[in-house]
């Protein structure tokens, strides 16, 4: 979807539903309400981003040092957001198998929603979900994961010729890494790549006028991660 076209879908609504002039508060409680999420679910995140980040570094430093506390996956979790979700934090992290994101983030059901695929790339579909996590959702913090290693990364440095849609994955990590194309042998420029990788993909969500909004309103915070598959240690940066 375009930005234009987005622009005219947000339009519509606002005429159809509001009248008149209203934000996007209006927007996400009409698409929520569409989608059967109670606002009183909602209303219960009342975290800051900062303090939501805050939640997030805690849980992964509980992950790496292997004192889990597991929380919000009882029976009573289940029934509680079975009847609605509101997820404090968006994560878009690489599909890879190696960066399962509520275990290394020591969270439960209900508390991320997570976009994951090859080369964590914000591909329209995926900035899409995101929108849908942050606006409707709630989720406050968004934040984009890179990994050690990553094949689709290597794989784009190295130019492979690749099989099927492959190479749709290839193309949206190209752009962000061309100082580094033919130097996947090193392993400081693959981190660096996969490091600018997600610097690009955070600048490709911010291009949405949905995720723009939020982050002007500072409703959203939209941060950069790099996960260490050795230790499970995710690092921000940017
Ligand atoms: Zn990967």
């Amino acid at each position: 979807m375009s930005n234009q076209s987005q622009s005219n879908f947000s339009r519509r609504n606002l005429i159809k539903y509001g009248g008149g002039v209203v934000g996007t508060s209006l927007i996400a409680t009409v698409l929520g309400s569409n989608l059967g999420r109670p606002d009183e679910v909602v209303a219960k995140n009342d975290m800051t981003p900062d303090e939501i980040l805050t939640k997030l570094m805690e849980g992964n430093q509980r992950f790496v040092k292997q004192k889990r506390e597991k929380p919000n996956q009882t029976t009573v979790r289940l029934e509680e957001v079975a009847a609605g979700q509101a997820p404090f934090a968006a994560v878009l992290s690489c599909a890879d198998s190696r960066v399962p994101v509520e275990i290394v983030f020591d969270r439960g059901v209900g508390d991320i929603f997570v976009v994951r695929d090859a080369g964590n790339i914000a591909a329209d579909e995926s900035i899409g979900s995101l929108e849908f996590g942050t606006l409707v959702l709630g989720a406050k913090v968004l934040m984009v994961i890179g990994h050690q290693d990553c094949g689709a990364v290597i794989s784009t440095m190295k130019q492979l010729e690749v099989p099927g849609k492959i190479g749709l994955i290839l193309d949206n990590i190209k752009p962000a890494i061309a100082n580094y194309l033919g130097k996947a042998d090193d392993k400081a420029a693959v981190k660096k790549a996969t490091e600018a990788n997600v610097l690009y993909q955070i600048e490709q969500l911010k291009k949405s006028p949905v995720i723009a909004d939020l982050i002007a309103n500072n409703k959203l915070k939209i941060v950069g991660g790099y996960s260490n598959l050795k230790t499970g240690e995710i690092s921000l940066i940017g």
